[in-house]
């Protein structure tokens, strides 16, 4: 069977993946701050991962494979978030604005994140259910002089971890230098950070030996970690950003406190994503959530194959076209593929398995699945099971189902056109029709542009007008046409 190649942050190069266990594979990968909807920034790593888990599960078996990712349910962020939402109005306390809030976030992150057909992770735990565990770390630490208190702080002692900054390949001199850091009088040295800090009595809070605190974020995930997958385990995944310095603070808490454990053997990080080649920003109006794109009318499988596209080590631009193109592919392959579902042994084709396990190549893996269409488009039928089934591998197959009397509907595409929709339309012609004839062209051509920015085709002729919806439509658009 294929070997898996994974390229390791940590050495930099591509190895051989060998599991410390082959039938207890062990991967954490840093989950989500909840306070707010998931942007499609947030939604690369937690596609990719889920790519990785599928192939592990795929080599060493469905239950031979523990992913955990957690939620980070007490942070800063949260206790702004909250505030901000008292400010504006909001009478109840303070914590009970933090709790709801958090609920609610990590409710949308699941409906968002099942609608790009990833997987549940085996574990998915919250922070605050973990805070005796990270207090008795931060006990560890303190005991072999690798952190101090300080005016109700605990910080973690950069200086006594010789290994500090090498995953990042940074100089202690160096970062001082370079990074914005806090500078605090309760700190030794300006690069150390915070294990536990004091609350206010209106925030968040637990009892601990140096008094009522909060935890660092940074030693949540070493806490979280260490009790569900243990000292060792096998990949530690996450974004780019989060290489320095969550993770190289978490390798030093983690190694501090396990000196035996080795903790992750090998790190992973995903590439950042532009859109249509710029930054996004709320500022530069790119910004935009998974359920904006859902709202959109673009399917989440179609979000899903866009994110897969590239390369993970590659960062990666978000664009129309790329949303166009998918779209189109996933149509022929469904099409090309759909009378095979159940011929064949349900594994994905050796040309796929072989690209992903060359470090996650999945554009690699989707140049196979077009050779696959391709043989399958001259009559080759292993081949179009063999391309049904690397769908499903990925999770982008069943693009259309059967309506009640038997129509083909594509999911997410066809159905757009749903009867709101079709109302929508023929009520902003009629308007249109009524404004010409009142002679308010201002308004006619409103409408008229209005539909063109919404991706919605009109045909008129001297007998009638007819209309379709073209690849771009854009139903928040059309909406705000009203
Ligand atoms: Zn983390």
């Amino acid at each position: 069977m294929t070997k898996i190649k994974l390229y390791n942050t940590k050495t930099r190069t591509k190895e051989d993946f060998v599991p410390i266990e082959p039938a207890d594979v062990r991967m954490y990968v840093c989950g989500p701050t909840v306070y707010d909807r998931a942007h499609i920034g947030n939604a690369r790593p937690v596609v990719v991962f889920d790519t990785l888990f599928r192939l592990l599960r795929h080599k060493y078996g469905h239950y031979a494979v523990r992913y955990v990712r957690n939620f980070t349910d007490v942070d800063d962020k949260i206790n702004a978030r909250a505030s901000e939402m008292k400010a504006n109005g909001d009478a109840r306390d303070l914590k009970a604005i933090i709790r709801e809030l958090t609920d609610q976030t990590i409710e949308w992150y699941h409906e968002d994140m099942e609608a790009l057909g990833t997987l549940r992770p085996t574990d998915e735990p919250r922070a605050t259910e973990y805070i005796a565990q990270m207090v008795s770390m931060i006990e560890v630490l303190i005991e072999k002089g690798n952190a101090y208190v300080s005016e109700g702080h605990v910080l973690f002692d950069v200086n006594s971890y010789d290994a500090y900054g090498a995953l990042s390949g940074r100089k202690l001199e160096d970062m001082r230098a370079g990074e914005r850091v806090e500078v605090a009088d309760y700190k030794r040295d300006p690069m150390d950070f915070v294990l536990w800090k004091p609350s206010s009595e209106d925030l968040p809070g637990w009892d601990s030996p140096w008094g009522r605190g909060r935890p660092g974020w940074h030693i949540e995930c070493s806490a979280m970690s260490l009790d569900l997958l243990g000292a060792t385990f096998d990949i530690h995944g996450g974004g780019l950003d989060l290489q320095f310095p969550h993770h190289e603070n978490e390798i030093a808490q983690s190694c501090c406190a396990n000196p035996d454990g080795g903790f992750a053997n090998v790190w992973m990080h995903n590439e950042m994503i532009q859109v249509e080649g710029k930054k996004m920003s709320k500022s530069l109006g790119n910004f935009f959530t998974v359920k904006d794109l859902l709202d959109q009318g673009i399917p989440g499988k179609v979000i899903r194959f866009v994110l897969l596209s590239t390369h993970y080590r590659s960062p990666m631009d978000w664009t129309d076209k790329k949303v166009a193109e998918a779209k189109k592919t996933l149509i022929k392959w469904t099409e090309l593929s759909k009378n095979h579902a159940f011929s064949n042994d349900g594994h994905p084709h050796i040309s796929v398995v072989e690209a992903l396990s060359d470090d996650l190549n999945t554009p690699g893996a989707f140049a196979a699945m077009h050779d696959l269409a391709k043989k399958a488009r001259s009559g080759d039928y292993d081949s179009a099971s063999a391309l049904y089934a690397s769908m499903e591998f990925f999770e982008l197959h069943d693009m259309i189902y059967m309506d009640d009397i038997g129509q083909r509907i594509w999911k997410g595409l066809e159905d757009r056109k749903s009867p709101g929709v079709i109302a929508l339309v023929e009520n902003l012609l009629s308007e249109r029709d009524e404004a010409r004839k009142a002679k308010n062209y201002t308004r006619a051509d409103r409408i008229r542009d209005g539909f063109i920015e919404a991706g919605v085709i009109v045909e008129d002729s001297t007998e009638k007008t007819s209309w379709k919806l073209s690849d771009a439509f854009n139903l928040v658009k059309l909406e705000a046409l009203k």
